[in-house]
Formats: C-alpha cells, sequence, structure tokens
C-alpha cells in the first residue's frame, strides 16, 4: 500500500481563503482591521524564519500584523513590559510571543501575562482550563490545525484509537484534550505516550490515527504502524538532509493508509490556525 498524501499547503490555502473574505467582511462590518502582534527577543533563526512566515500569511488574509523586536538580552521586565503596553492597546487584538525565549527570561511569566483574550496561542491558563472543560475561547493553533487536516480530508475521528506520541503543552497535551471531547472533530479514545512509556511499538501499534510531536528526525519506523493508519507528522528537525519530520517517511507510507509530508504537512496548517485564531480575538 502507498499512503494517500495529506496535503497540509493546500488545504492551508483553502482555510486562509475562507479566513480572507471573513476578514473583508470583518472590516466592512466593523471599520477596523484585525491585527496580530508578535513579539520576537533574540536573533534565533529559525524564530525569524517563523515569525515572517506568521506575517506574511497576515498579510495575504488582509489581517494587520506588527513586529516588536528586542534584543537577545532583554530583561524579563523589558518584555512584560512590552506584553503590558500591547494589552491595553485597543488596535491590537492577538499577541504572539514567539518562544523560545531567552534564559533569563521565565517563559511561562511572559505568557501568563498575556491578557487572556488576546492570548491567540492559547497558552494562558484561564484558556487552557476552558479548553479543559470543552468550551474554548481560542484553540491552540496546531492541534487545531491538526483536527482540521483531519476534517477536511475526511478522516473519521469519532470512536477511533488516537495514539499521540508526546505530551507538551503546546501539541500533546491540548491535541489529547480536543480529540477526546464531546462533539464534533472530538470522541476519539486517545492514548498519550511519552518518553517513559514503555513497549511503546505495542501501542503504536493500535492506532488509527498516530500523531507523532517528539522532535526526533525518522523516529518512527514503518514496523510501529499499523497497516492503514493516518500518520500525522508535527516533528521539525534540522538534519544534514535538510528539514525532516519524526516520521520516517518513506518507508512508513507504505504501511500507512494516510499521510503528512514535512514540509508541507501540518507546519502550513498551524499558521492558518494563528490567522483564525487572530479574527476570532478581534471579533471578541
Ligand atoms: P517537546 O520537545 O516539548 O516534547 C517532546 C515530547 O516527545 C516529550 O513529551 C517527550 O516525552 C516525547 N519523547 C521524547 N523522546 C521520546 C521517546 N524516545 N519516546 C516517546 N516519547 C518521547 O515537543 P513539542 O514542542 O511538542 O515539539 C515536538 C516536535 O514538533 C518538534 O520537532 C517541534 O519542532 C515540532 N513542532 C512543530 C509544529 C508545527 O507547526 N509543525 C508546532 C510545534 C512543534
Amino acid at each position: 500500500m502507498t499512503a494517500t498524501l495529506l496535503d497540509g499547503k493546500a488545504i492551508s490555502a483553502q482555510i486562509q481563503s475562507e479566513i480572507a473574505e471573513e476578514v473583508a467582511d470583518f472590516i466592512q462590518n466593523n471599520g477596523a482591521v484585525p491585527c496580530l502582534a508578535a513579539v520576537l527577543v533574540g536573533e534565533d533563526s529559525a524564530s525569524k524564519v517563523y515569525v515572517r512566515n506568521k506575517r506574511r500569511a497576515c498579510e495575504r488574509v488582509g489581517v494587520e500584523s506588527q513586529l516588536h523586536r528586542l534584543s537577545a538580552n532583554a530583561s524579563q521586565y523589558d518584555l512584560l513590559t512590552l506584553v503590558a503596553k500591547l494589552n491595553k492597546d485597543h488596535d491590537v487584538h492577538g499577541i504572539l510571543v514567539q518562544l523560545p525565549l531567552p534564559s533569563q527570561i521565565d517563559s511561562r511569566r511572559v505568557l501568563h501575562a498575556v491578557a487572556p483574550h488576546k492570548d491567540v496561542d492559547a497558552f494562558h491558563p484561564e484558556n487552557v482550563g476552558l479548553l479543559v472543560q470543552g468550551n474554548p475561547r481560542f484553540l491552540p493553533c496546531t492541534p487545531h490545525g491538526i483536527q482540521q487536516l483531519l476534517e477536511r480530508s475526511n478522516i473519521e475521528i469519532a470512536g477511533r484509537h488516537v495514539v499521540i506520541i508526546g505530551r507538551s503543552d503546546i501539541v500533546g497535551k491540548p491535541l489529547a484534550n480536543m480529540l477526546m471531547q464531546r462533539g464534533p472533530g472530538g470522541n476519539a479514545t486517545v492514548t498519550v505516550c511519552h518518553s517513559r512509556t514503555h513497549d511503546l511499538q505495542s501501542i503504536t501499534r493500535q492506532a488509527d490515527i498516530l500523531v507523532a510531536a517528539i522532535g526526533q528526525p525518522r523516529f518512527i519506523t514503518a514496523d510501529m504502524v499499523k497497516s492503514g493508519a493516518a500518520v500525522i507528522d508535527v516533528g521539525i528537525n534540522r538534519t544534514e538532509d535538510g528539514l525532516v519530520g519524526d516520521v520516517d517517511f518513506d518507508a512508513v507510507r507504505e504501511v500507512a493508509g494516510h499521510i503528512t509530508p514535512v514540509p508541507g504537512g501540518v507546519g502550513p496548517l498551524t499558521i492558518a490556525m494563528l490567522l483564525y485564531n487572530t479574527l476570532s480575538a478581534a471579533r471578541q
């Protein structure tokens, strides 16, 4: 079997064109332009690329974007002062603090300082709580992108066994929560695996939908995948061969039913859902 490719780029383009229409309506009805403020601290080259891509995507759908830069040796106070200013700015609807932050800064404190109704990454405890209760204000961008990718590719989620490898606050934990909720896009039976999981392969082989969010190149091999499973590769690893995912793509595609490429899979969806949240923040 050769798996059907899940084209994240095409699905993201579709979502972005839907958002562009809604942004145009919003501007017409409200006379205000949805605005995302991105905060970039330091010179991390991957972070610069991520922020640039996010701002370009904003431009494509008619969302305004601001870039606020601080130097690599900025203090926590500097960053908290900037966040407080953006929280108060009525022209700013969404705030994105690009991670990772330099080591002198306590990331958690900064993320908790973002006003919950501008927290388009959905990292604030209030938004995490609402998500867990099944009443989300914002859905976190990467998990939401994965849910959209599955739904728009007509991959059944309800009643199926989803195995997620990785328990990060950004991907694994919120995704598990979303897919187990009652309602559309949910109702799955979810297992979360991590670095302390015993006999990982026996669990991953049970997955109807296998999500890899580990950060280790080509970690998921063909013998870990059930025939016909949908394999979602969240990993972005920089190697000598270029960008590769957490899945051994060439071998796994011979076993899986559906598979996402890296790049061009989950990544583009993450950006689309950030735009979605920015529009939703402006509406709120
Ligand atoms: P993280 O680095 O915070 O955590 C990795 C997780 O993998 C941990 O929960 C750990 O328990 C688990 N893990 C590590 N080794 C393991 C092993 N041997 N067996 C089982 N589990 C193991 O993860 P993250 O921030 O969720 O990022 C994961 C990957 O996804 C990274 O490559 C990151 O760059 C990528 N990512 C991509 C997007 C996107 O938009 N495509 C978004 C976020 C993260």
